[in-house]
């Protein structure tokens, strides 16, 4: 296709489309959790004995004997072949933000030709995929490929529906022969084990008798962009990148403040609900839909679950509206910046910790200065975000996230923590030695008397703070849209144990020598707030002065991109605490290190071949020929006596030569191969290739300002966010 071809036949097929044939959906009670092999699915297939068990591992992750492994694979089979599967598959979550799966069948032929199906205990425990294909970051060599896949007893099972098959889903663990973390679920376990065991001595010196197991929760709340898939689909960048490497704004962005909460286009709700169905059969409570700030941006919120669960149901969620959006006609763009100048997307992890007896521990209730409890595990948040901030900076580091943070748009790239005005005082309190009764929020009264009169919060939100306190729990705002939850979780987890443990062997000490308990409680804080209360920021995170002050006053770290990021996990402290805290070795830490950095390169070098061809190929014949129409025209206009004024023509070719004199640069650089070191070559990406793209996109954005609308092949971001 030449020309605007390409771009015009897109807009055709959208304009002409038919409606995506709908149904109306079932009601909730048929449909939620019917593909989960769920606790009650299994009061139902078990005997007393095997249901009890498996209750008591599911509740609290105690040890599950062969014996029930092998009566659970029966049930599980049984019930599955039940909903039309003929397959299962360990799913399990390699290093990649991505899952993986292997599906093999439950048949066992017979020499005499006839069939039977089997799944055993021990198909259900263990899988082995032959993988040495999954980044390990040198934990595996590439011929020695033996890999372990293990149920996860604690996370669900359930059913994958296709048009015409159906498969039993497994999650599960990855590790390699020798026993590393290859995959993102191991550390999570740990970490909430030594949250928990953390958490319990703690709780238990502060005079609680009877601690249930605590969990670590989480409720993600996931931005995504829809596009037309005929116009991801006719550019290169959409289709290979999932965002735009090229595209001038817009006349009409997001100025007008009207997406956010606005009304929700029919076709997107018909998805919407379409994929809500699919979650809710699969057992996840989708809650909250609506647009977003950006056009065609919008946003889906589960309610809250266990971590792990949460984790595990996070990337189904993000796979169902991929697959979804396909049935609809559109491609969902989970990436972190799909279009310049627009909102990027994130996911904010809503993370809380606590148990049965206890309740939730980040619950400050009606008078906070009493909930000693509270007091304690929000203390050793503030206190891990100071100490390890740049740790938290560096799990969330991706080369599409650098579009965000520290890009002044959404969270800054420096890690504080916000606390809302009661919350803040009151440690301030603390650590002026002065503990006094907190101000409440007050009574919302607007004089109208329809109107009921509400309790307001205590404290108002902020948007501008990458991780803030939200009433009953804390939201890690700075996560990218497309990475998984774990990485954030277990650094959340894992800094919170090792704070409680340090408020642990501090209030022994104090109790030791007498003190009374909200005494010695208060002492530790108070100290605790002298070495971390520089973490805890209720201002406008996104101004320049906060820049200046947090680096300059506070010592906090101003960390832009994933090159200056990643190296936290090299760091001596990253290293002891993963260590002391059982939740990586060094060896599968630095692991990490390894394949989030090859990961970044990866991506910034497909970006720039991508550039260099679209550039090359697309970009400037589109010029040219735009080019050689003026110059024909302007050679027929010069013959009836006519001048065409030929500033445009030299504007075009200007920018044209410009863009292609940095392609060449940058194809140069792409050929660059001796880097001192990983971080060396990080920082070459970060800094040569990324700055010499913007470059070449810059000439190319000015193009297509120039260049007639019908040369024009990509198509524009008016059409793309704004066509329904
Ligand atoms: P908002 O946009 O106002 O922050 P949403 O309702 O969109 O809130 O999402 C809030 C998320 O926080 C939801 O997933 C919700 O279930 C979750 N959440 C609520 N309470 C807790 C908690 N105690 N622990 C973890 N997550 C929570
Ligand atoms: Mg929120």
């Amino acid at each position: 296709m030449s020309g605007n071809e390409s771009r015009t036949q897109a807009i055709s097929q959208i304009t002409n489309a038919d409606a995506v044939e709908t149904s109306m959906t079932a009601p909730m009670k048929e449909i939620w959790g019917c593909d989960v092999f769920s606790l009650k699915q299994m009061e139902e297939s078990l005997s007393k004995k095997a249901f009890k068990a498996m209750q008591k591992t599911v509740q609290t992750g105690a040890p599950l004997e062969e014996a029930t492994a092998d009566i659970v694979a029966a049930a599980m089979k049984d019930w599955a072949m039940s909903k039309g599967a003929k397959f299962f598959s360990h799913i399990f979550y390699p290093m990649t933000n991505a899952t993986a799966e292997k599906h093999d069948g439950f048949i066992v032929s017979s020499p005499d030709g006839s069939s039977i199906n089997e799944f055993t205990g021990g198909l259900l425990i263990k899988g082995e995929p032959d993988g040495s294909s999954f980044p390990n970051g040198s934990l595996r060599m590439t011929n020695a490929a033996r890999g372990y896949t293990a149920w996860d007893p604690t996370s669900p099972a359930y059913i994958q529906h296709t048009a015409n098959g159906a498969t039993l889903m497994i999650p599960s663990v990855f590790m390699s022969w020798t026993g590393e973390a290859l995959d993102k679920k191991i550390p999570l376990l740990r970490s909430n084990a030594a949250m928990n065991k953390a958490g319990q001595k703690l709780l238990g010196l502060m005079g609680e008798t009877e601690i249930a197991p605590l969990n670590s929760s989480c409720g993600a709340e996931q931005e995504y962009f829809l596009i037309d898939s005929n116009f991801a689909n006719s550019r290169p960048d959409l289709l290979l990148a999932g965002r735009t490497l090229f595209g001038a704004a817009p006349a009409k962005g997001q100025e007008f403040d009207d997406h956010y909460f606005g009304a929700i286009p029919e076709r997107v709700q018909v998805y919407m609900q379409a994929v809500e169905d699919k979650l809710y059969r699969l057992g996840i409570p989708a809650k909250t839909h609506h647009n977003e700030v950006a056009p065609g941006q919008f946003e889906i919120a589960p309610y809250y679950e266990a971590a792990n669960v949460a984790a595990d149901h996070q990337q189904l969620l993000m796979t169902t509206f991929k697959a979804t959006a396909k049935e609809h006609g559109f491609t969902c763009l989970f990436h972190e910046k799909p279009f310049a100048g627009l909102n990027g997307s994130g996911k904010h992890v809503n993370w809380s910790v606590g148990n049965s007896t206890q309740g939730n521990l980040l619950d400050p209730g009606q008078t906070p200065q009493d909930n000693l409890n509270f007091l304690v595990f929000c203390g050793a948040v503030i206190r891990g975000v100071h100490k390890h901030g740049a740790l938290l900076r560096a799990v969330i580091a991706s080369a599409a996230n650098d579009h965000r943070l520290g890009a002044n748009e959404a969270p800054p790239a420096i890690l504080s923590v916000y606390l809302g005005s009661q919350l803040e005082q009151l440690f301030q309190d603390i650590k002026d030695g002065k503990v006094a009764a907190t101000a409440t929020g007050g009574e919302m009264d607007l004089g109208l008397p329809q109107i009921l009169n509400f309790e307001r919060d205590p404290g108002d939100r902020n948007r501008t703070s990458p991780f803030a306190f939200t009433g009953n729990r804390f939201e890690f705002r700075a996560v990218g849209s497309s990475q998984s939850v774990s990485g954030p979780l277990v650094a959340m987890n894992t800094m919170l144990a090792d704070s409680l443990d340090w408020i642990s062997a501090k209030l022994e000490a104090q109790l030791a020598n007498g003190v009374e308990k909200t005494a010695a409680v208060m002492a530790v804080l108070k100290e605790l707030m002298e070495a971390h209360g520089n973490a805890v920021f209720g201002g406008d995170g996104y101004s320049a002065e906060w820049h200046t002050a947090a680096v300059e006053e506070r010592g906090l770290k101003n960390i832009p991109t994933t090159a200056d990021a990643l190296p936290a996990f090299n760091d001596a402290e990253v290293v002891e605490l993963f260590k002391s805290t059982g939740v990586l070795s060094p060896l599968e830490l630095a692991s990490r290190y390894e394949v989030y950095a090859e990961q970044y390169v990866l991506s910034i070098e497909v970006e720039a071949k991508l550039v260099v061809e679209m550039a090359t190929n697309t970009i400037y014949p589109a010029a040219v020929s735009y080019l050689s129409e003026l110059s024909s025209t302007s050679a027929g206009l010069t013959a009836m006596g006519v001048t065409l004024d030929a500033g445009i023509a030299t504007e075009i070719a200007g920018n044209a030569n410009d863009m292609m004199v940095t392609v060449a640069k940058l194809s140069e650089a792409l050929e660059k191969e001796d880097f001192a070191s990983t971080d060396v070559h990080m920082q070459f990406c970060a800094n040569e290739i990324r700055g010499l793209m913007d470059t070449a996109r810059s000439y190319a954005d000015n193009l297509e300002g120039l260049v007639a609308d019908k040369y024009w092949p990509l198509a524009k971001y008016r059409e793309m966010l704004f066509i329904k």
